[in-house]
């Protein structure tokens, strides 16, 4: 598959199982590009290996918030890219909700010059009164539009979007509750990557499931439905059927999966 496409590097948790690593997701812009990340949990690297993507095809990492299972990994991600044997690194730009700056300085403190790279741009925001940002990103010749919207899973935790310049539009809830601020943002997507931690008859607030990912679908008119984040009690199989029968298109993901990203 060439041209705008995502791959799933992380399908599952932080708890270990067969398949689905933590959570992270690229994102090509176009055939060519450098690579964009949404998370960047541990394993993702070790992910972008099995899929023929080097720390050298990564131009920007996108961060929904700082649970370790969705972060940890930009620490190996910085330490790679001092790694004598990378012929080429592009710049690197490092985007997240207020903590950004924190974690970096708190990878400083603990790693020193190991994780410091010049190159590295790094972009923490605030959202605004409505719960809202949006920036552009810029990545190799290409420029996407950013959105997120304050989900409340943590205190600054965020939802995204991104317009992509083959007009494709894509949601990532990141992790987060049933939140009509959510659906908003995603209003229309062509792809909503929703996160279905727990399954039915686990209802948690701050996360979801596959009846309450379905609705936020609907709720968000978003045209296709890929479930992920598994924690080991959901089958992934059983989520589709789940969200399917509330009539959300829905289709489950597994580490390794690309999609692609072209408007239908
Ligand atoms: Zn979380
Ligand atoms: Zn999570």
């Amino acid at each position: 598959m060439t041209g705008a496409r995502l791959a799933v590097l992380g399908a599952g948790s932080i708890l270990p199982r067969p398949g689905y690593g933590s959570s992270g997701y690229a994102v090509c812009p176009a055939a060519g590009a450098p690579w964009m990340l949404f998370d960047c949990g541990p394993g993702t690297l070790r992910a972008l290996g099995a899929l023929h993507l080097g720390v050298e095809d990564v131009g920007a990492v996108v961060l929904s918030h700082y649970h370790p299972d969705h972060c940890l990994d930009l620490a190996a991600l910085l330490f790679a890219r001092r790694n004598p044997e990378l012929t080429r690194k592009p710049p690197l730009e490092v985007i997240g909700p207020v903590g950004l700056l924190a974690l970096h300085a708190g990878l400083g403190t603990t790693f020193g010059r190991w994780v410091e790279d010049p190159s590295v741009t790094w972009r923490e925001f605030a959202v605004d009164e409505d719960g809202r940002w949006s920036g552009a990103l810029a990545l190799g010749d290409h420029t996407l539009q950013l959105a997120a919207a304050a989900n409340g899973h943590t205190p600054n935790s965020v939802s995204w979007r991104v317009s992509l310049p083959s007009h494709f539009e894509l949601g990532y809830t990141g992790d987060t509750g049933e939140v009509a601020a959510v659906a908003e943002l995603c209003r229309d997507v062509d792809l909503f990557v929703a996160e279905c931690a727990f399954p039915a008859g686990q209802e948690a607030e701050h996360h979801l499931t596959p009846h309450s990912a379905a609705r936020l679908a609907l709720a968000a008119r978003a045209k296709s439905l890929l479930l992920t984040h598994f924690y080991p009690s959901v089958d992934p199989a059983e989520a589709v059927a789940q969200a399917r029968a509330l009539g959300a298109p829905a289709f489950a993901a597994h580490d390794g999966l690309c999609v692609s990203l072209v408007a239908r």
